[in-house]
């Protein structure tokens, strides 16, 4: 291997002990602990997983935590309201609805019902339309978009005037990275299923992104020598030879573009702690954002 590997375990628990840090600051100050609602509707077992894991982390870092459950069959009113009861209440200062909502609900309508000083996912079309705005700044920006770019920063990989490809519009990670690649002055090109010529077009490119949810589609031949390649997809392939039954993987030849990258963001160990650890580092600034204490 000659690629660094950028280690998102690492820099995730870093970036978790400064929430812990500024959360012991806002009480010592007498302020309450940053307060994070997330809201379930139904039983996806993996939601239930990615909520449960939240709230344990808002509990490990010393804030406060609030689970709500809604049944499936939730109306939109239903929904809408527990939103609007959490936007009133001064102990939430985070609001999480986890996606995807049942079909039958219309999340977009959900999102915007939170209160864009609670938006901690960056979600809400106010901050998302900041985002893509010049001279605008959100309030929030999308956590998992947020932790390749911190992962990137970390490391010290130059994002003005590199050459950007991120493989993956999606509104929760392709398209706001590629916005927050824009902001700081990277030349970017979004990739879709749509686009023609990938290979050729990912190898042109200093930074990669990979967010699009094909199992090790990214190979050795599509990358610069050099390059960092973010790798944000996640997949559980069944394998009877591990002893877990299967193993987790990602959207990059994590072994053959190792030979050929500068950086890589391994899957698992890589984007995937950052999420949750920008997450708590909104929740922290949403807090802050509530006392008055950062200006926006
Ligand atoms: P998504 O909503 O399914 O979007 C996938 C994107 O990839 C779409 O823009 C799609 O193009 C594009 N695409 C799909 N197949 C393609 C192909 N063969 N060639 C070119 N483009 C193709 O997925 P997502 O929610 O962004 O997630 C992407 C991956 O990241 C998944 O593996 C997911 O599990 C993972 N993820 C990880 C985290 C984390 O915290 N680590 C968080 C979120 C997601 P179109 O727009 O044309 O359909």
């Amino acid at each position: 291997m000659t690629a660094k590997l950028i280690d998102g375990k690492a820099i995730a628990a870093k970036v978790r002990a400064k929430a812990a840090e500024d959360t012991a600051e806002l009480v010592a100050q007498g302020f309450a602990p940053p307060g994070l609602a997330t809201v379930l509707v139904g039983s996806d077992p993996a939601s239930e997983v990615y909520v449960g894991m939240k709230q344990r982390m808002c509990k490990k870092l010393g804030m406060e935590s609030f689970s709500f459950t809604l049944s499936p069959d939730s109306s939109q009113e239903e929904v809408e309201k527990m939103v609007q009861e959490l936007n009133d209440n001064p102990k939430v200062n985070g609001i999480l609805v986890q996606l995807p909502l049942p079909g039958h609900l219309d999340d977009e309508a959900v999102l915007k019902a939170i209160s864009p000083e609670k938006d901690i996912d960056g979600f809400h079309p106010l901050n998302m339309g900041r985002l893509a705005q010049k001279g605008r700044e959100p309030l929030f920006v999308p956590c998992t978009p947020d932790g390749c770019i911190y992962l990137l920063d970390e490391v010290g990989v130059e994002l003005e005037g590199a050459n950007a490809v991120v493989l993956g519009r999606s509104n929760i990670v392709g398209m706001p990275a590629a916005l927050l690649l824009v902001k700081r002055n990277a030349t970017v090109t979004i990739c879709h299923s749509r686009t023609k010529n990938l290979p050729e077009i990912c190898a042109n490119a200093d930074i990669l992104i990979a967010a699009v949810g094909r199992v090790e589609m990214v190979k050795k031949d599509w990358v610069k020598p050099g390059a960092a390649v973010i790798d944000v997809g996640t997949h559980r392939i069944d394998d009877d030879t591990k002893e877990k039954g299967y193993y987790l993987t990602g959207d990059v030849a994590f072994d053959e573009v190792s030979e050929v990258a500068g950086w890589i963001s391994p899957s698992p160990g890589g984007v995937g702690p950052m999420t949750i650890a920008m997450l708590m580092r909104n929740t922290v600034r949403a807090a802050q954002i509530a006392h008055g204490l950062v200006e926006v």
